[in-house]
């Protein structure tokens, strides 16, 4: 859409407001809501001013100013609000030389894109993320003395939200590890999905299918592929319809990694693939049907995985979904078969669909940030032509301990991954795609993080120390 279509959108469906939004470097999409009237040829190559000093992580209040561009390609309207309003993603630009602000995710994301272009590698990178996700009960909205207990225990949280009517039911639960597939009631999701899938797709959204996952009261939704920051723009679209539908069935929904002890967290595998020429650059004749770009590509991706933790598992959360016996990746291996590597070469047939899917992101990463990222060590790759090594096809776990003490593994903290940020990230500041002042930024909020978690005494901690 370009920005003449959007303004007669705005006049043929008359459209009351418009949101801009941005997302802030944890990932958030923020929002400020503009009179239709405001939004004419001039608004999308001036922008909108806003002050960000406000956002976390942005400009110290002597610098707040700063300005919205908003992309007219991102058009959607509002399926929550009331009011008529039509929803832009936009970048955020310094208002003094109207440069990318090269803090802003979103602007990194369109980076990324040109710089996989000016590499000559490939022409376009497509990105299909798979992020899973929780649904519990709203304590707000409970009434009975069994629902209150909701609070207390997320593991019952989680039961009893699958068994929407629980008042006694103790047949339809799904146990732990239970939920995949199994029909309603034990599946008391559908409907929620369901809905959650058509609202995305009145929004333009290229959406395939809905599941229940592995955990109790655990859920995925399917995006068909996009380009990076299309797809980036998607993944904030698919949190936000989560999100609000939830909130509309009187649930709440979280991307937290792992709330619950015990059963599956929520990853978000990225598959990749890159194109050039109108060709599939990852077919070949090499391992799995790979071409000797994509062996490399994943190369980059498990050399660097350390680093990109801090992207693609930017929560102190996360590291407690990276263990073994969840299905989550431990070990910085890649296989096209076993699922507790790093790295996963789905099976398929067509040399269209040939593409690597990283296992370790999760849905608490900023998606420009965590797919731009992920690009830049697997161009890094390609670059420097980073062997991956040979694939491990047996299941790791079964490794004889001494050879598995071999295998090099992800981070196991938040801080580790910020230790190994600061000490390798010339790879993401090829062709000024991150910078170092957006490291640095970065790095100071997700310390914050650091800190104020390693600070916190933590429930279990009573549990086993409070009568020592
Ligand atoms: N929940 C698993 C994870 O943490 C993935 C399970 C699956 O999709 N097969 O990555
Ligand atoms: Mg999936
Ligand atoms: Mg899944
Ligand atoms: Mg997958």
């Amino acid at each position: 859409m370009s920005a003449k279509d959007v303004l007669k959108l705005i006049k043929d469906e008359e459209v009351e407001y418009v949101d801009v939004r941005f997302t802030d470097p944890r990932g958030k999409l923020q929002h400020v809501t503009l009179i239709s009237d405001l939004v004419d040829e001039d608004f999308f190559e001036e922008g909108f001013m806003f002050d960000g000093s406000s956002i976390a992580g942005w400009k110290s209040i002597d610098q707040s100013d700063m300005k919205l561009i908003a992309d007219p390609k991102s058009a959607y309207i509002d399926p929550f609000y009331a009011e008529k309003t039509l929803c832009l993603h936009c970048n955020v630009v310094e208002p003094d030389t109207g440069e990318p602000y090269s803090r802003d995710p979103r602007g990194t994301a369109v980076k990324a894109e040109a710089y996989l272009k000016s590499t000559g590698i490939g022409d376009v990178a497509y990105f299909g993320p798979e992020a899973e996700f929780f649904v519990f009960d709203d304590v707000r909205y409970s009434v009975t003395p069994q629902k209150v207990g909701y609070q207390i225990d997320a593991v019952d949280a989680a039961w009893n939200t699958d068994t929407e009517y629980e008042m006694g039911n103790q047949a339809h639960r799904a146990p732990h590890k239970g939920g995949y597939f199994p029909v309603n009631p034990i599946d008391a999701g559908q409907d929620l999905r369901s809905e959650m899938l058509s609202t995305m797709k009145r929004m333009g959204m290229k959406v395939d299918k809905h599941h229940h996952e592995v955990a109790s009261a655990q859920h995925e939704l399917g995006l068909i592929f996009g380009t990076l920051t299309e797809q980036a723009d998607n993944l904030q679209k698919y949190k936000y319809v989560i999100h609000n539908v939830a909130a509309a069935y009187g649930k709440t929904a979280t991307f937290m990694p792992k709330p619950m002890k015990g059963d599956n967290g929520s990853g978000m595998h990225v598959n990749m693939s890159i194109w050039k020429d109108g060709k599939p650059l990852f077919a070949g004749d090499k391992y799995a049907d790979l071409s000797q770009e994509a062996l490399w590509f994943i190369g980059g991706l498990l050399k660097h995985a350390k680093t990109l933790n801090a992207f693609t598992n930017p929560s102190t959360n996360s590291y407690k979904r990276l263990i073994p016996g969840f299905e989550a990746p431990v070990l910085r291996a890649y296989s096209a078969r076993n699922r507790s590597g790093c790295v996963r070469i789905p099976w398929t047939e067509s040399p269209k669909a040939k593409r690597v899917e990283a296992r370790f992101p999760d849905p608490s990463a900023n998606p420009y940030l965590a797919f731009a990222a992920l690009l830049m060590a697997g161009l890094d790759g390609i670059k420097n032509k980073i062997d991956p090594g040979p694939a491990s096809d047996k299941d790791l776990y079964d490794l004889p301990p001494e050879e598995l003490a071999e295998i090099p593994t992800v981070c196991g903290s938040l801080r580790e991954a910020l230790e190994c940020l600061e000490r390798d990230h010339d790879f993401l500041l090829a062709g000024d795609v991150f910078t170092k002042d957006q490291i640095e930024g970065y790095l100071a909020l997700k310390w914050e993080e650091v800190y104020a978690y390693e600070h916190t005494p933590h429930p279990i901690e009573y549990q086993m120390y409070y009568s020592c």
